[in-house]
């Protein structure tokens, strides 16, 4: 990150350090890169596998333990039972969970032979991957995504491929083998325009700008970043990524666009009342204004920035605001002022311990000096610079070094394995072990020659903003098919719902409509806000009875429509619909300290989905069916029953539980 030059992220939470420092490496030494596998891409995404695409998606921008429940409770789920749909939760779960699902790992692990479908083997080498990667080991993490990526051309699901091979690049391009993570992000880019999934493509998209980046390509990287934001317009609608695509124009000396996009970015965090970003935003802007010689505009933004750090108080971004000062006073003339304000710069970063922002300003501080004829001060900020730099290329060659070690042990670990296996090629394989070697020193050679100061922080920012990207796709995705108050799902949901399911063919479908008796008085006597919380804990207390297929609508008011797909038989149904009536009257709310009974009125049908089945009819039975059930005393349910001509009355227990047949 450079001080006038550069731009400014956000400070990072700490990442894998050791991942991050190699720059460009093994694609200068083609020979040492991994045979890519070549074999047509998965196509779209079959119904069934969209169905949970869906329902994982949905889940993302939620708490983790709602997540893993969830996932646990689709993997009990008979309709996921498939192996390829084993795997593919076990690898979402082991993604999702703090602790990476050892058990899962250990499940899969025992039932991943040879001879176990490709899904399965890829679950098992992800599951591994993410252990290493929530320990922190990088060069575990690499090797298991590597391969996995050698699994990729066997597997069915598309979505899985996807991961397989967009993870491969990240952790390709981490550990500076960026030909591989060209490789495996291009098969990425292939799998999401084979799904016809827009926004799996962005984020390919955005993993490529990045390696590009890495690779010096700046104008490759930010075309890629523009064809990301057409796919997921959502880019432009958020700050945080604007700056982060600013960095990458910046970097790429595209003043005029990144003064755009900076614009753009401020208009939208002022608008949010983001002043985090607000500043940080005008902190690129001085690079900009730095950088295209309009120094008196930037003396009058600079001058702002100052009071603006001092009463936001963020540290992190204090010096950021001193150095752009400085570059502001010393373009202006006002050098010895300049002077004394880099100083203070300075003096944060080295206290921050940010010896690369600290050579990146001394470099361009040195160029200004020499500009104003400062010639002996700008020698000793060029040789500082020097110094700083050759500090930080000696740590990272240190940290290459350490993390080419670790990769080079675990290719050792699996060379050992194989010469077990085949005895006779011992040969081959001291010659691979060498060949690792090699590899060891010819990137710590050529990581000697480079700075990968800024890139860590572009990439680190734009890794950010696309996990930022995904949750909030997620978020809006949760938004259009949930009810905001009751947390169940919308009518408009149900109805896609029920086109997608009439158009997977015949079967049953059993409605159940509840409405809670006496809602008005609960909200007369308790107030609205209670009568709000008894919607929400009745919805909560539905949804906790029925599978994790069926689905809890918000049908109207105070008014649930549960729509369960293939019930098994009348038994089943008549066992779910009385668990249905007594889940909300189960246990009194509490409402302001005072436990309030409440019951719900339910009427139901099993319907057959025959051709020319009409919803509106089946739903207006059912409609009567309740009503039935309110006029004979509330607190029961009336419907038919699987197969059934004739209605029949549910009653809760106590008293045990009877099935009445009602003239119709
Ligand atoms: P019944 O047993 O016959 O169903 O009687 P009821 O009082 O439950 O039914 P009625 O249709 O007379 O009243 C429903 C009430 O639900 C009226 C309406 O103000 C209230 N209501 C509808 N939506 C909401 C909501 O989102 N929050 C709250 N607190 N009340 C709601
Ligand atoms: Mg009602
Ligand atoms: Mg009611």
């Amino acid at each position: 990150m450079q001080s006038a030059g550069g731009k400014v992220a956000r400070r990072a939470p700490s990442v894998n350090a050791a991942k991050r420092w190699l720059p460009i490496a093994l694609w200068l030494c083609a020979g040492l890169a991994v045979a890519e596998p070549r074999a047509p891409v998965p196509g779209a995404l079959g119904p069934e596998e969209r169905v949970l695409d869906n329902l994982l998606r949905a889940d993302v921008g939620r708490p983790v333990e709602q997540r893993l429940a969830h996932i646990d409770a689709l993997r009990a789920d008979p309709r996921w039972a498939g192996p390829g749909w084993q795997a593919l939760l076990a690898v979402e779960r082991c993604a999702a969970a703090p602790d990476g699902s050892p058990g899962v790992l250990a499940a899969l692990e025992s039932r991943s032979g040879r001879d176990a479908d490709p899904q399965t083997r890829v679950a098992v080498l992800k599951c591994r991957q993410w252990a290493a990667d929530h320990r922190g080991d990088p060069s575990d993490n690499y090797r298991w995504a590597r391969e996995a990526w050698g699994v990729l051309d066997e597997l069915k699901l598309s979505s899985l491929a996807f991961r397989v091979a967009r993870d491969y690049a990240d952790e390709a391009s981490y550990a500076g083998a960026l030909d591989e993570a060209l490789i495996a992000v291009s098969r990425a880019l292939e799998i999401a325009r084979g799904a016809g999934d827009a926004l799996r493509e962005a984020d390919a998209l955005t993993t490529l700008a990045l390696i590009q980046s890495e690779l010096g390509r700046h104008d490759d990287a930010l075309r890629n970043s523009d064809r990301a934001l057409e796919l997921d317009p959502a880019i432009e609608r958020s700050d945080e990524k604007l700056l982060a695509r600013s960095a990458l124009q910046i970097k790429a000396r595209r003043y005029d666009a990144a003064l755009l996009t900076l614009r753009q970015a401020l208009e939208l965090a002022d608008r949010e009342g983001d002043q985090e970003s607000v500043l940080a935003i005008r902190i690129n802007l001085a690079a900009v204004y730095h950088h295209t010689g309009r120094a008196t505009e930037n003396l009058a933004l600079t001058a702002a920035l100052l009071p603006e750090a001092q009463r936001l108080d963020i540290q992190y971004l204090k010096p950021y605001v001193y150095i752009a000062r400085a570059f502001a006073l010393a373009d202006a003339g006002q050098v010895q002022a300049g002077s004394e304000m880099f100083e203070r710069g300075r003096d944060w970063f080295e206290r921050g311990g940010e010896v690369n922002q600290m050579a990146d300003s001394l470099h361009d501080w040195a160029r200004v000096l020499a500009r104003w004829g400062r010639w002996e001060q700008a020698y000793a900020a060029s040789a500082h610079a020097a110094e700083l730099h050759e500090r930080t290329q000696r740590e990272a060659r240190e940290k290459n070094a350490n993390f080419l070690a670790a990769v080079l042990e675990s290719g050792r670990k699996d060379l050992d394995i194989e010469r077990l296996r085949h005895q006779g090629e011992t040969a081959r394989l001291q010659l691979e072990a060498e060949r690792l070697t090699q590899r060891t020193w010819v990137v710590v050679g050529i990581a000697v020659l480079l700075s990968t100061a800024s890139l860590l922080f572009v990439h680190l920012r734009l890794r950010r903003a696309n996990h930022q990207l995904r949750a909030a796709n997620v978020a809006l995705d949760y938004e259009s098919t949930h009810d905001p108050l009751t947390r169940a799902y919308n009518r408009r949901y149900f109805e896609r719902l029920f086109e997608q399911r009439r158009g997977r063919g015949q079967g049953r479908v059993l409605l159940v409509l509840l409405d809670i008796d006496h809602f008005k008085a609960i909200n007369d006597r308790h107030g609205h806000a209670c009568g709000d919380r008894v919607l929400l804990e009745s919805s909560q207390r539905l949804a906790h009875c029925v599978r994790s297929a069926d689905r809890v609508v918000r049908w109207g008011g105070e008014e649930f429509l549960v729509f369960v797909d293939e019930p098994a038989n009348a038994e089943a149904e008549r066992c779910l619909v009385l668990r249905l009536l007594e889940a909300v009257a189960a246990a009194p709310f509490e409402l302001r300290g005072v436990p309030v009974g409440v019951t719900v009125s339910i009427g139901f049908g099993s319907f057959e989905l025959a051709p020319g089945f009409d919803l509106d009819l089946a739903l207006a039975d059912v409609d009567a069916m309740l009503y039935r059930a309110k006029r004979s005393g509330r607190h029961r349910a009336i419907g038919r029953l699987h197969g059934a001509a004739e209605p029949v009355l549910l009653l809760p227990t106590p008293p045990a539980a009877s099935v009445t047949t009602l003239s119709a």
